[in-house]
């Protein structure tokens, strides 16, 4: 029961933020999306924020998107992949989601091509691009983000619905802030040179020491996990591998 309440009002809190961040920063508050990163969450506490309004969470491992999808499937909550995703995981993780925000690489882009190809679908997908230029983070450097962004457009299979990164590592925002401007002006560049379709526009972008600062910079989507759930028992790094 208390737990209950606590995740309510982290939610409720939250979501004040983006509303304060986005009227800061002249957008509307719809104009960005929660996303509830929810690693290491039992399907139960999912289900708390999901009764107080959440409606999108995040996943970085296929085994946990197993483990909670019956009770979760049976609420339609959409899920998307955030985690380094392995190629023998691609048949697994379609099974659960709706859109694949972690692609980093040519050979993810072509083999989920040819699962889809198979089951004769699509997915959405965003192209995950390491801006903050740490070696022990995942995503695409960021001179070869045009270029993989290039080749995924070609696939009917695949539908880019943006750019996802993670940013540097660090207590202070503005030192951050460089980051998310990065993943921005990378967006916009491909943009102007049609290479990213004019529907393209998601950044996703901010969790939950920096979403102020992702949103002042254009994100169109925050991925939220400790300021809803709690902290979690092991570092970051550990859940980013598969
Ligand atoms: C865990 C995680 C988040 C959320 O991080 P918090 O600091 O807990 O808000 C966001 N993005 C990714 C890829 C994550 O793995």
């Amino acid at each position: 029961m208390q737990l209950m309440n606590v995740i309510k009002d982290n939610l409720a809190f939250v979501q004040q933020r983006i509303a304060s961040a986005c009227q800061k920063a002249g957008r509307e508050t719809d104009a960005v999306k929660l996303l509830l990163a929810t690693k290491t969450v039992s399907a139960e506490n999912i289900k708390v924020a999901l009764a107080a309004g959440a409606n999108l969470i995040g996943e970085n491992k296929v085994q946990e998107l197993k483990e909670k999808d019956a009770e979760l499937r049976e609420t339609g909550v959409d899920r998307h992949f955030i985690g380094h995703l392995q190629t023998n995981k691609i048949k697994d993780v379609l099974k659960y989601v709706s859109c694949i925000q972690s692609v980093d690489r040519l050979d993810l882009v072509q083999k989920l091509d040819a699962r889809l190809q198979s089951e004769g679908r699509s997915v959405d997908i965003m192209i995950q691009i390491n801006t903050s230029f740490e070696a022990s983070k995942f995503g695409i450097h960021p001179d070869e983000a045009l270029t993989l962004l290039e080749a995924a457009a070609r696939y009917d299979t695949l539908n880019i619905k943006g750019l996802m990164t993670i940013g540097l590592f660090d207590a202070d925002p503005e030192r951050i802030r460089p980051s998310f401007r990065l993943l921005r002006q990378i967006s916009q560049h491909a943009m102007d040179a049609g290479i990213l379709p004019a529907d393209a526009r998601e950044l996703c972008m901010g969790m939950s020491g920096d979403l102020e600062t992702a949103i002042s910079e254009g994100a169109t989507m925050v991925r939220v996990g400790t300021a809803v759930f709690g902290k979690r028992l092991y570092p970051d790094s550990y859940y980013w591998k598969e």
